[in-house]
């Protein structure tokens, strides 16, 4: 699209040795397409969004990958960056205490939280953008991932923009027990208030967006996009045919049976997203510009009303004016 991943990509030139041969070579110098078993060139594949050239299959993306993709070059701010996750149960498992686990993904991943949050623009039009990072945590909602989203929301409320969320993850963070539960019903309020003021909140579902984020703000959108085959559910297929005992039709939770039945309005590529999402603000911003012209109509037309009241009501006084002003003729 643009070539921005050759800044973030993982190929490394490998020094030659005395002869001018390469001393070995990468691992990721080829990369295996899930979709269909072909070996794709990694620079080839950066070069092409990601997406596979011989079958389109959508590979993941990191989130600050996806802000590049869609956003206008140097124009994403970041927001709440130094809101830090904790451990409020005081969680621990076999592999060790939830702070552990957080130290280490945050080392691993080079983010703080599953869920970088900022406003940008996109061929020149603002918006407030939420994208999860799938690699840390699976991109589980915490309470920092719900209430960066909220602060997102209530940023774009105040700043009269709208919002974009682009979602991909495993559900609630079971090590915050309740207080993970609860960003379903927070998030879902804070959305609420930005539908009130007259603000759109464009969804986009990438794979693999599970559990308690489909069943929460990802889903109750003005526009529910999702990447081509991305899955997308609140429990797996496997779990729902253990649990009902019945066979699950052909295609259950990929992007196309969704669409196929009213849970996903587009279906967008990748290389598609950035002129859809312009798009789609244009629409959202001719539609205010029309409800505003409508509403000052509306307006004019009350403020006519009272003329014509008060003009009724000055009547009587103005008829003795003109009689007067008759007799004096
Ligand atoms: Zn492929």
């Amino acid at each position: 699209m643009r070539g921005f991943f050759h800044r973030q990509s993982k190929f490394q030139p490998v020094d030659p040795d005395e002869n001018g041969n390469d001393q070995s070579i990468p691992d990721d110098l080829w990369v295996k397409c899930p979709g269909c078993n072909e070996l794709l060139y990694s620079k080839e594949l950066n070069d092409n969004l990601r997406v596979c050239p011989k079958c389109e299959h959508h590979f993941r993306l990191r989130a600050r990958e996806r802000i590049a993709m869609l956003t206008d070059v140097g124009s994403f701010q970041e927001w709440s960056s130094r809101i830090l996750p904790q451990n409020p149960l005081g969680f621990a498992d076999g592999s060790g205490t939830y702070e552990g686990r957080l130290e280490r993904t945050q080392r691993k991943s080079g983010e703080l939280e599953a869920v970088i949050a900022g406003e940008a623009t996109v061929e020149g039009k603002p918006l407030a953008l939420v994208v999860c990072d799938f690699d840390f945590l699976g991109a589980s909602m915490g309470s920092v991932f719900g209430e960066k989203l909220v602060r997102a929301t209530e940023a774009a409320i105040e700043r009269g923009i709208p919002l974009m969320t682009i979602n991909a993850s495993g559900g609630a963070r079971m090590h915050e027990g309740l207080f993970s539960l609860m960003q379903m019903a927070k998030t879902v309020a804070a959305l609420n208030r930005l539908g009130a003021a007259g603000l759109p909140h464009l969804s986009v579902l990438t794979d693999p967006c599970y559990g308690g984020v489909t069943a929460s703000y990802a889903t109750v959108a003005d526009v529910v996009m999702a990447e081509p085959k991305a899955m997308v559910g609140f429990a797996g297929p496997r779990v729902i045919e253990q649990t009902t005992k019945q066979k699950l039709p052909e295609g259950f939770q990929t992007a196309e049976f969704l669409l196929e039945h009213g849970m996903v309005d587009l279906i967008v590529s990748r290389d598609q997203l950035r002129v859809m999402t312009a798009s789609l603000l244009t629409h959202y911003e001719n539609a205010r510009v029309v409800a505003a012209e409508a509403s000052a109509a509306v307006n004019a037309e009350a403020h006519g009303e009272d003329i014509v009241v008060s003009f009724h009501s000055m009547a009587p006084e103005r008829a003795p004016d003109s009689a007067q002003t008759g007799e004096a003729l």
